[in-house]
Formats: structure tokens, sequence, C-alpha cells
């Protein structure tokens, strides 16, 4: 029996893996869960898997937690703390699917247990990756990439030699406004943006999808993971979101990564890694599909991109303020504070002002320091926010 652990099992990529582990009785035992305010799922969902613990991140919910689960011999637990000793209880597979800078402490204490982590929080890379990956390292701990575009690329790239590799293009569907007057986007609203033309995903990555946060998050995941060069990461649209990356190879070769656009694709290859196991997943008809498309993507209507570029460039903690201010702006944006685009325009604000105060590229990446970035970074973004309110 492997033993395993779910950090974020209430949220989209959470339920997801449950589906998985709850499918094949027998094989996994459940170390721990853990969620947020969905309460009453996470119960269900431990008593579903029989699991050992169940922690809510927020102590004001663990009595509704402790009622749900009274009378199951399942543990309950409240608070970032807890979090942080759940991730300290020896397990085989943990998957870290928290949303947000919230699922960088859980993912770096996991890793001190040197096992392996399913890394879909993508926020832990961009904002202490080459901490994340030096814990690794370290503790002689494995990370799996689960974002799809990072699982296709890590496939991609098995048995080939990293030096090889003159570029990694990653796919975007375009989002929600793909097909939007430019003029129009300015008035989006967040229940438009939540809506994605090809993957039920959570609300937030949903709405960073839409103004392509999401593909800069993931081009600057594909730096720190891969340890691979700004210069030779693309990024391509396309609609289908059936390719979800390729890798370009020195003798010209480009390897494509096909499938449908379900999650436990890749989430289903970082439990069973190294090997394959049949997946309950749709298999594509290529025929049927007929066609795909690609296309270049417009820097006039994903600004995002270019600010990804910039915090590549400026290495260091850029990435913690880049992540920082955009998870800000995203809430300002639901909040209805800010408009669709101003969330760009805040993040570019931030950088700029955080930078011409801090060297951001020579201060040591420590959880220290990057948890100072991501304090200041919020903070300046909030005075942002208030200068730019929507009237
Ligand atoms: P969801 O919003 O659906 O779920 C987030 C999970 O985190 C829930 O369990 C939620 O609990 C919990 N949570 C929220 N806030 C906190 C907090 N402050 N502390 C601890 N736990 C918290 O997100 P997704 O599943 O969509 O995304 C999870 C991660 O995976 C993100 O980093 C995302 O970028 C990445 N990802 C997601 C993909 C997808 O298809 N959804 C694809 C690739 C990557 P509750 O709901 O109970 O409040």
């Amino acid at each position: 029996m492997r033993r395993v652990t779910i950090f974020g099992s209430t949220g989209s990529i959470g339920e997801n893996t449950v589906d998985l582990i709850a499918r094949r009785p027998g094989d996994f035992e459940v170390v721990a869960l853990s969620g947020g305010r969905n309460v009453a799922r996470l119960a269900e969902q431990a008593r579903a898997l029989n699991a050992g613990l169940a922690v809510t991140a927020y102590p004001d919910c663990y009595a509704d937690l402790k009622d749900a689960l009274a009378g199951t011999p399942t543990e309950v637990a409240a608070g970032p703390e807890a979090l942080l000793e759940a991730a300290t209880r020896p397990a085989d597979w943990i998957m870290s699917a928290i949303v947000g800078a919230a699922g960088l402490m859980p993912g770096l204490k996991a890793l001190e247990q040197g096992t392996t982590l399913a890394l879909a929080n993508k926020e832990s890379l961009v904002t202490a990756g080459p901490l994340l990956m030096a814990t690794a390292r370290r503790h002689g701990a494995r990370i799996l990439p689960v974002d799809s575009e990072h699982s296709a690329v890590f496939q991609a790239l098995a048995g080939e030699d990293i030096a090889a590799v003159e570029r990694i293009v990653i796919t975007a569907s375009g989002g929600a406004f793909r097909d939007w007057p430019l003029a129009a986007l300015a008035s989006a609203t967040p229940e438009q943006a939540a809506t994605h033309p090809n993957w039920a995903m959570g609300q937030r990555i949903t709405i960073d999808s839409a103004s392509m946060f999401n593909k800069a998050l993931e081009v600057i995941e594909t730096h720190e993971f891969f340890g691979i060069a700004p210069e030779k990461i693309e990024v391509l649209v396309h609609p289908e979101s059936l390719v979800h990356a390729l890798v370009g190879f020195r003798d010209g070769a480009l390897m494509a990564h096909l499938g449908a656009p379900d999650m436990r694709h890749a989430i289903g290859y970082a439990l069973n890694w190294p090997e394959r196991a049949e997946l309950p997943v749709a298999r594509l008809d290529l025929a049927a599909i007929g066609q795909l498309n690609f296309a270049a993507p417009d820097p006039a209507r994903y600004p995002a991109l270019r600010l990804a570029r910039q915090v590549m460039e400026t290495g260091g903690l850029a990435g913690a303020v880049f992540n920082a201010a955009k998870e800000r702006a995203l809430d300002a944006f639901i909040a209805g504070e800010i408009g669709f685009l101003q969330m760009a325009e805040v993040v570019a604000a931030v950088l700029d002002r955080v930078s011409r105060e801090n060297r951001l590229n020579t201060a040591e990446i420590t959880l220290d320091t990057v948890l100072q970035f991501d304090h200041l970074a919020r903070e300046e973004a909030a005075k942002v926010i208030r200068g730019r309110k929507k009237t």
C-alpha cells in the first residue's frame, strides 16, 4: 500500500486526485487530506478514503470539521501549523494542490521528508523556485510536475538529454476572451472571465487563463523546473487544448504531447510514475477532430507574458513579487475593485516600485526573504489598487 497525502483535496486538482485514488481501493493508504473552508466536502472525502488526518487551513472551521467527522477514526486539526505538521507525516507521495502562495510552506515541509511531491501548486516554483529545487536535492526528494504543460514536457524529455533541447513550447487556449475585441476587455466581469473554453478548473486559475497570468506563471515555472533559459521558452495559442506542450531538439525534431483536456492525465502520470497505469480519460480520435490550430499570442492582448519575461530577466525575488502582486490584483478584480485589464497594470506597477527600492536579483532566496517580499508586494499592490479603484 502506498501512503499518500493530498494538500488542497477539496479543490479542482484535489478532487481529481481523490477520484483516481478512490478508484483503486486497497492500493493506497490516505495519510492526510487538507482543505480550506469547504469542510463538508473535506469530511466526506475523509470518510470515503478513511483518511488518517483531515486538516482545514482555517482555525474557525475546526469545530465544524470535528462535528462532521465525529464517530470516525479520522484525526482532525486546523490552521497553518497543522498543515505543516501534516506535511511531516510519513507518506510516499504527496500532492501539493493548495491554490496560491499558501501552498509553498507545506510543499517545502513535505520535501524535507525526502518524499515524492506531485506539484500542481505552480506558485511555489514561481515564488521560490531555487529554494524548492535545492530543498528537494538536499533531502533526496523528487518533484513531479502536475501542471499539464509541464507534465507534457517531462514526458517528452523522458530518456532525452536536456542539453540537446533547443526550445520548449507550451500551449495556451487563449482563455475566455481569446476572440473578444480588445476594446471589450476593459469591461469584462469576473463571472465572464471564470469560464474556460476547454478545461474545468478552480475559479482563480480560470481567470488567470483569461488574462494569461496563468501562462506567465507557467513560463517561469518551466524556467525554474527544467532549468531552461528564458529565450528557449515559447508560448503558442492553441484553441483546442489538445497539444499540451512541445519540446524541440537540436536536430530539429519536435516532440508533442497530446491528450484530452482532463487533469487526471497529468495527475495520474505523477501518481503512477515511473509506470503508466490505465486512466479513466477520453482517448483522442484525431480523425474526428480533423484539425489543430496554432497562433502566436498577441502581446497587446496578453501583457502578462511580457511581465513574465521581465521577471525571468530580473531573477532572484522578482518571482515572489510578481506572484504576490498578481494574487492581490486578482482578489481586487474578483471583488469588483479594479477592471480586468488593470490587473496587469497593477502587477507592472508593483514590480516597478519594489525593484526601484530593492535589488531583487541579489537578495538570497530563503523562506524569510520570499515571505518578506511576498508581503511587501501585497502591500504595494494594495496601495496601487487604492489609487486605481473603479469609480
Ligand atoms: P481550487 O481553488 O479549486 O482549490 C484550491 C484548494 O486549496 C482547495 O482545497 C482550497 O480549500 C484550498 N485552499 C484555498 N486557500 C487556502 C489557504 N489559504 N490555505 C490552505 N488551503 C487553501 O484550485 P485548483 O485546484 O484549481 O488549483 C490548485 C493549484 O493547482 C493551483 O496552484 C493551480 O494553479 C494549480 N493547477 C490547477 C489546475 C487545474 O486544472 N485546476 C491545472 C494546473 C495547475 P477550500 O476549497 O476547501 O476552501
